[in-house]
């Protein structure tokens, strides 16, 4: 067993500048500030110990989503260790995004939430630390749920909408939807969860990856035979296939139970009797029907009913993304040849469900053209606004107008918590 390791600290050394002169013991620069809460903050005196806690105002952040590529670009545009670096080969502009934003999130106005497709994509990289480090220093902390989970709150949000009969908008608080709170007023350090994580679990993602893509691919040459289909016939498709799925998948599952009941050697693993989502996702649809009053066996029938009517498709992450999809369908429709890129699959599950909830979503030049075509532009009409690396120069001007934006008691506020230096952007992040 290793021996214990002591790591020695004098608590004065948690007291930051900016220092004032105490108001108890009266010493000069010695009442700096000991912590950042979420709306207050503490100064304490570095001689007598004298503490007050001080209230910050509200704060009302912007929330853009970062999408992998630009998170990689800015990476590699600060390390050193990096090839592209050596090289000079990383376009200026991802440096002056990384300085624009991180500028931002330290004035407190900005928030770049992470997300899993983040930590999946970042775990398969040579450089998975660097990359966690930069979406970390810009989420600070705030990170989505996982993709079933929106998935999930999306639609028993809508469900019981379909149930009650009202039309009404669904939740897309994304205060909800988050680990972490957005409008705090962030502490100078960012607490990172740094796991071992194991082979097996990158093999697994990396071969989910490639499924999917191969998958892809099949269904982009199928799309190229489809000379008769039009976008909304496309689309249709798309919108049936989660709830086809989903139900497929709970058929499959029940089967192989009742199989496995009446042929109780077949078992081959517990894991076996774990529910997929599928299960557990129509289990609750059905519960939902049951608690409005139908019977248990009703319930089911009535969640089936539900996962395949036309209602599905005003489900936000279903709408989007059906829409992305029916749009590279038509592409290749009209002539495309060059089968999706890798990250297609995930950019596409990314932007139709994170668009809903954010102000604005840097994400890659193709997805963001297909949102700009017809009938996407009128009909995924969320607040968001999206740019991409075509779009630099408006994406510029959005943050510089954030920046504008500022009021001068707030930027005094700042330097008050944190110091003058603060909103220096941490370009030195890697040496
Ligand atoms: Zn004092």
């Amino acid at each position: 067993m290793k021996d214990k390791e002591y790591i020695v600290f004098d608590p004065r050394d948690f007291i930051r500048s900016p220092f004032w002169t105490c108001p108890k013991c009266g010493a000069t620069d010695s009442f700096g500030v000991l912590m950042i809460c979420a709306n207050h903050y503490v100064r304490r005196c570095k001689n007598c110990r004298f503490d007050d806690s001080f209230s910050l105002p509200k704060l009302n952040k912007k929330i853009l989503y970062i999408d992998q590529m630009a998170i990689s670009n800015m990476m590699k545009a600060l390390n050193p260790a990096t090839k592209a670096y050596q090289k000079g080969t990383v376009d200026n502009f991802w440096f002056e995004m990384f300085e624009k934003l991180d500028t931002l999130v330290k004035l407190q106005v900005l928030i770049c939430p992470d997300s899993c497709s983040h930590m999946d994509e970042s775990i398969l990289s040579a450089f998975y630390q660097p990359l966690k480090r930069m979406y970390e220093l810009l989420s600070h902390g705030v990170s989505f749920y996982d993709s079933q989970t929106i998935k999930r709150f999306q639609i028993i949000n809508h469900v019981e909408k379909y149930i009650s009969g009202k039309s009404a908008e669904i939740d897309l608080d994304i205060h909800r939807i988050v680990h972490g709170n957005i409008n705090d007023w962030q502490d100078r350090f960012i607490i990172s969860v740094s796991s071992n994580i194991g082979e097996e679990l990158i093999d697994e993602i990396r071969e989910h990856r490639e499924k999917a893509h191969e998958q892809f691919v099949e269904i982009a040459k199928y799309w190229q035979s489809c000379k008769d289909k039009s976008f909304q016939d496309f689309f249709e498709t798309e919108a049936k296939a989660f709830g086809e799925t989903n139900i497929q998948v709970y058929l499959r599952f029940n089967e192989r139970i009742a199989y496995l009941a009446k042929n109780p050697d077949k078992i081959m693993s517990p894991l076996e009797f774990m529910p997929p989502d599928a299960v557990v996702l129509i289990n609750e649809i059905a519960s939902h029907f049951i608690k409005a009053g139908v019977s248990e066996s009703e319930g089911l029938v009535q969640a089936f009913k539900y996962l395949t009517s036309p209602s599905m498709r005003d489900i936000p992450f279903i709408k989007i993304s059906s829409m992305l999809y029916a749009a590279l369908a038509r592409k290749y429709v009209s002539g495309r040849k060059k089968p999706p890129n890798q990250g297609m699959f995930t950019d596409i599950e990314t932007i139709s469900l994170l668009l809903p909830y954010c102000d604005a979503m840097f994400i890659d030049n193709e997805c963001h053209g297909y949102l700009q075509e017809n009938p996407l532009k009128e009909s995924i009409n969320y607040n968001a606004r999206t740019f991409c690396q075509n779009t630099k120069k408006e994406f510029f001007e959005y943050l510089d107008k954030i920046f504008s934006d500022i009021s001068p008691e707030h930027i005094s506020k700042v330097q008050e918590v944190y110091g003058s230096d603060w909103p220096q952007p941490y370009t030195s992040l890697y040496k």
